[in-house]
């Protein structure tokens, strides 16, 4: 996934909810964002401030929950925390892991004006 469309969807959600709330500024956008999504929240920050321009939510403040990318153990059931391109069971070295987490993207709540 790509910073760019994650922002444009980041976009769209909030100002379809604010304009069915019938807002007239959104001022903060709270995303919970998985490590194993590659997205650096400041870039998503950077295009909203590019793509939210002339919409009400320019100028919003984006906060992230980031959810770090765990994997577990289908030999030992040990869980491993998963850093970059390592995919190894940190417990037993073996490589048959499955994602437990990490793979998420919400727009969880969006704080608006009206
Ligand atoms: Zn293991």
């Amino acid at each position: 996934m790509h910073e760019l469309s994650i922002t444009q969807s980041i976009l769209n959600i909030a100002l379809e909810t604010a304009e069915h709330e019938g807002a007239k500024k959104v001022n903060k956008i709270k995303i919970t964002l998985g490590e194993m999504t590659g997205c650096v929240p400041q870039y998503i920050q950077e295009y909203f401030d590019i793509v939210s321009e002339n919409t009400i939510a320019h100028g919003a403040a984006l906060v992230f929950k980031r959810i770090p990318a765990i994997a577990k153990c289908l030999d030992c059931g040990g869980e491993t925390h998963l850093i970059r391109f390592r995919f190894r069971c940190d417990h037993c070295g073996s490589q048959k892991l499955t994602i437990v987490s990490g793979k998420e993207f919400l727009v969880e709540s969006i704080d608006i004006d009206d």
